[in-house]
């Protein structure tokens, strides 16, 4: 189906739209199939969620199809864990594949087939050349390579030794397949890559079925052509491998031949996306797991409270290119602020709470005062907050002595406390030790729903929590995971650069009570602090944990600079 597009969407058309819209228009395509393939060794990362919004987006885009294939071409490092992960995170994300879920491992015997196929024509033969001496023989980018000695073994002995490395009667390691292509290609890819070997571990999915494994850049091409997939979207570093792609799939035989095209990966300043360091930071402890919060995997930000519309928005606003960058980490953050201010809940909670007894307002008194839940949001509604004579108000929110330019309480200054009352601080009562131990205010009874209209000037308002009703628990608050922009460029180990301070916890902290529903997923805007979410991980019975999924524009650290307050 041809996509009828605005004028502005011709514009921002990027190079692949504009490469289907052509094979839709020449008839060269009627129907458009992409696919996502993830090797599963690990959790999903956010240059995943690109190539899955990309991929996933075309194919709604068009009303085509997207498959999910696991390339699980490697037993050794591959596991159950990672396909269940993997496949929530792409369902949370947005998107579904429907009943087009594949294995590369559902075709071990098709292209078991075409590897004999190809000894047969003379296009493989097993090799005995020892790992290091494959390299030796392959040469480099300025100089051609070697052909192996046993290149041109004749068929049946070719035929003969595969068939006993299927048996299991070598070693792992003393054999391999290898196209017979070309040792003087300019391309190394084409200088007889191998296209299996022998590993003697079990798989996940074929159990022990088999001894041999065919690689990757084998594997691919022929999953994609067997699954007729249109157009085989992937990342530059494979651009040097299409000749080979090419290459596999015309000996195979197969009739539909895939085109891959090559974008840009995504790259993220004071971020790393190799999947074998973030394994790294796991296994090593550095982290809490996959889905820490302050990990770039997709399952680490949801639960650091990154919503899926916010990584979509992110992804479009990225782009689709063919040129290397890198994005600053700031584009993520503005992505997530949008979208956060226009869905969060606003609700108070108090991080480092100071008591205040409102000493004129009656002492068994509670009142349910209306609090709206989004003013960004008209549908939002409201709900019903308690107020009584004991409050908590942010420890922040109070100087004894202030600077010129506090608006917030300070002895005899009138503020307001956020949909309740005006306040006044009459007393300031001391510990022993001289810190202070709780405020005593006054209130006027007449400013309810913190206004007046006899046009009384009171600058600054403060949020606050009714002691007995309050929720108790901790909150975290995240920084970067790494110190440095690019981890790893000074030292050429990104350990290094590893924050040792990105994660501050903040205990003794108080919550209005609404905050007993929450749960993993909702979007809360905890008023003047940051948007938060519940760790349903790690909150217990009358322990709620937070996360901070982001500050707000902090506007005060930067006056309070101004001011030289530290
Ligand atoms: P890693 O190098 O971390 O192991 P990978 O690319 O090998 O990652 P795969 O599971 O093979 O991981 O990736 C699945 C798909 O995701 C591939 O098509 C790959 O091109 C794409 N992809 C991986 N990383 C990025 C990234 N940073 N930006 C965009 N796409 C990516
Ligand atoms: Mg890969």
């Amino acid at each position: 189906m041809i996509h009828e597009e605005t004028p502005s969407e011709v514009i921002s058309r990027n190079f692949i739209e504009r490469i289907i819209d052509q094979d839709l228009k020449t008839g060269k395509h009627t129907e458009i199939v992409t696919r996502f393939p993830p090797e599963p060794n690990g959790y999903l990362h956010i240059g995943h969620a690109k190539s899955i919004c990309l991929n996933f987006g075309l194919a709604a885009q068009y009303h085509g199809k997207c498959h999910l294939r696991f390339d699980d071409t490697n037993p050794t490092k591959e596991e159950v864990e990672y396909i269940e992960s993997i496949k929530k995170d792409i369902s949370w994300l947005g998107f579904d594949w429907g009943e087009n879920e594949f294995f590369a491992s559902d075709y071990f015997e098709k292209l078991h087939e075409i590897a004999i196929k190809l000894i047969k024509e003379g296009k493989a033969y097993v090799d005995e050349l020892t790992a290091e001496e494959v390299r030796a023989y392959r040469g480099s980018l300025t100089e051609p390579g070697k052909n192996s000695p046993y290149r041109d073994r004749s068929v049946e002995e070719n035929l003969r030794l595969f068939d006993e490395m299927g048996k299991g009667l070598h070693d792992e390691g003393t054999l391999v397949l290898r196209a017979k292509i070309d040792m003087a290609s300019p391309n190394l890819n084409m200088r007889d890559p191998s296209l299996y070997r022998i590993l003697k571990s079990e798989h996940h999915r074929t159990g022990d079925n088999w001894n041999i494994y065919p690689m990757y850049d084998f594997t691919h091409p022929l999953s994609d052509a067997m699954e007729k997939i249109t157009h085989s979207v992937c990342t530059l570093e494979f651009e040097d491998h299409r000749p080979l792609y090419d290459w596999v799939v015309e000996q195979s035989g197969i009739e539909t031949i895939p085109h891959q095209y090559e974008f840009a990966r995504l790259n993220l300043t004071y971020t790393i996306m190799s999947k074998r360091y973030l394994l790294q930071l796991v296994t090593d402890g550095h982290v809490s797991g996959w889905d820490d919060p302050r990990m770039p995997t997709i399952s680490g930000l949801r639960r650091r409270g990154f919503s899926p519309e916010s990584l979509r928005a992110f992804a479009k606003r990225i782009g689709v290119s063919k040129t290397n960058s890198v994005v600053d980490f700031a584009l993520l953050d503005h992505c997530l602020r949008d979208d956060l201010n226009a869905r969060a809940s606003r609700v108070m909670a108090v991080l480092k709470p100071l008591k205040v007894i409102i000493t004129n307002y009656p002492e068994d008194q509670v009142e349910y005062l209306d609090a709206d839940n989004n003013p960004e949001d008209e549908h939002a509604g409201t709900r019903k907050i308690p107020f009584s004579r004991e409050i908590y108000i942010e420890q922040d929110d109070f100087m004894e002595n202030p600077p010129k330019k506090y608006f917030r309480m300070s002895p005899g200054k009138e503020v307001r406390l956020k949909h309740a009352y005006y306040v006044t601080c009459t007393d300031v009562i001391k510990k022993e030790d001289g810190s202070i131990k709780e405020l005593h205010c006054t209130y006027d009874p007449d400013s309810k729903g913190g206004w007046t209209d006899d046009g009384r000037k009171v600058r600054g308002t403060s949020h606050w929590v009714s002691a007995p009703q309050a929720l108790s628990g901790s909150v975290r608050l995240y920084d970067k995971l790494f110190t440095a922009e690019t981890p790893g460029e000074a030292t050429g180990n990104f350990i290094d650069d590893l924050n040792t301070d990105s994660i501050e916890t903040i205990t003794g902290c108080k919550f209005e009570p609404s905050l007993a529903e929450a749960k993993a997923g909702d979007y809360l805007q905890f008023m003047r602090t940051g948007y938060f979410c519940l760790d349903e991980k790690d909150t217990t019975e009358g322990e709620l944990v937070f996360n901070r999924t982001i500050p707000l524009r902090d506007s005060w650290a930067k006056l309070k600079k101004k001011l030289g307050i530290s």
